[in-house]
């Protein structure tokens, strides 16, 4: 049949950096293996279509991580599948011809999504519309291991998920495993492919050429310990007898911009970067030799690709707290909520537990999975091709608006 450019609608939502991250990591591989083919559009559907709740996922989110006990509540009470789908379907049906709308603009052939919440309603709106059969809808999971039922839906062309254990969920969530495909967390082609070499990173992002480096971040919104563990570090690592530093710091604090002035305003003995939210962070990375941050799956599958070992201070109670024994079980790093044990830690790895340091590096890159995206995205093309190369579906469909 003819060839049309194929539109291609991403589903995500601004919480965190993760979501986000996930949706341009496939945008990216889409452009790089089938250049024209596909037309993507990445959209936070919610927010510009949608009321409250759906529109304020993001200030949601930063509210229920700053009240952690909130969020865990919240996490743990809509897990049992009918709370859930009873809320979902109210929510869908009060804000279905919004989301159709959202929807049909972008006139999509291929509808992924990567975030748990936008499974439901736009699979309801496509069945409505009686697109269910003429548009390919698949979920890429962004969640390293426990994840929450809303990722999964028996009408999906394709799950993705990122681990085994997510993919037992799955089947237990009633998905067939025809429907399933595991090859890892997708992970932005800066971090995949591009070939960094240290010593001319360190030059570029003006760092010591010479010192080992930690790097210590908090996700998208600079979450967890982020302040605390940065003075214990500034102690730690300063040699008060020779008067020199072991080593040296970057802090990126992501959109949380208190603590890019809290961390400047510490009194730094040892060579230290301080930034906000960064877009280069393969680079930073690629500079440093180790990580510290809350378990985020984002920066834990991107840290591997990287071989940084990892030291975990925190987690997002309910998601994120699986990657802590993905992380410590394979030997890609340790967990630890005392910001003192944490600075003694890389300390060490900076003096005479370089070897510990080495191994767990080694550790990172035999999880790590740079490919995953790239399998993804000509996956998708496989399931694109098998579908008919027929009339344009959006020319058939009444609209859901019409038939209520
Ligand atoms: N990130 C970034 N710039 C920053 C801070 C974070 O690009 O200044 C990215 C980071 O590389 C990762 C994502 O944001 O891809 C964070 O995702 P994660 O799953 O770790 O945590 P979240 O922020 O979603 O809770």
């Amino acid at each position: 049949g003819g060839q049309r450019t194929k539109n291609v609608l991403i589903l995500m939502s601004d919480t965190g950096g993760g979501h986000r991250a996930s949706a341009e990591a496939i945008r990216d591989a889409f452009q790089i293996e089938f250049g024209d083919e596909y037309k993507i559009f990445v959209k936070d559907v919610w927010k510009e279509y949608t009321g409250w709740p759906l529109n304020d996922m993001e200030g949601q989110y930063k509210f229920m991580v700053k009240h952690v006990q909130l969020w865990k509540v919240a996490f743990h009470s809509t897990s049992p599948k009918w709370i859930h789908s009873v809320y979902l379907a109210a929510v869908a049906a009060y804000y279905a011809r919004e989301v159709e709308a959202g929807l049909m603009e972008y006139k999509p052939d291929i509808i992924i999504s990567v975030h748990p919440l936008m499974q439901h309603i736009p699979l309801w709106v496509l069945k409505w519309q009686g697109l269910e059969k003429k548009v390919i809808f698949v979920t890429v999971i962004t969640d390293l291991s426990t994840c929450h039922p809303t990722w999964f839906h028996p009408w999906v062309n394709r799950c993705y998920c990122s681990s085994q254990e997510v993919a037992n969920k799955a089947l237990q969530e009633g998905l067939q495993e025809s429907q399933t495909r595991i090859y890892g967390l997708p992970i932005r082609p800066s971090f995949a492919r591009a070939v960094l070499v240290k010593a001319q990173l360190r030059e570029e992002l003006e760092m010591d050429p010479d010192l080992p480096a930690v790097l210590l971040m908090g996700g998208g919104e600079g979450m967890g310990p982020v302040k605390k563990t940065a003075k214990a570090l500034a102690e730690s690592l300063y040699d008060k007898v020779t008067e020199k530093p072991i080593g040296q710091i970057v802090v990126i604090c992501g959109r949380n911009k208190n603590l890019v002035a809290s961390v400047e305003a510490i009194k730094w003995k040892i060579p230290v970067k301080v930034r906000g939210f960064e877009t280069i962070m393969a680079k930073w990375m690629g500079a440093c030799d180790c990580i510290i941050t809350k378990a985020g799956p984002g920066t834990i599958a991107e840290a591997l690709i990287r071989g940084l070992p990892i030291i975990l201070n925190d987690y997002i109670p309910g998601q994120e707290k699986g990657n802590v024994p993905y992380v410590v079980n394979n030997g890609a790093g340790v967990f630890t909520r005392s910001s003192n044990e944490t600075a003694r830690i890389v300390a060490e790895w900076f003096s005479t537990k370089q070897d510990d340091l080495k191994k767990m590096s080694e550790n990172a890159l035999k999880l790590a999975n740079p490919e995953a995206v790239f399998e993804i995205v000509r996956d998708i093309h496989e399931l694109a091709k098998q579908r008919e190369p027929g009339a344009f579906p959006y020319m058939l469909t009444s609209s859901f608006t019409s038939i209520i």
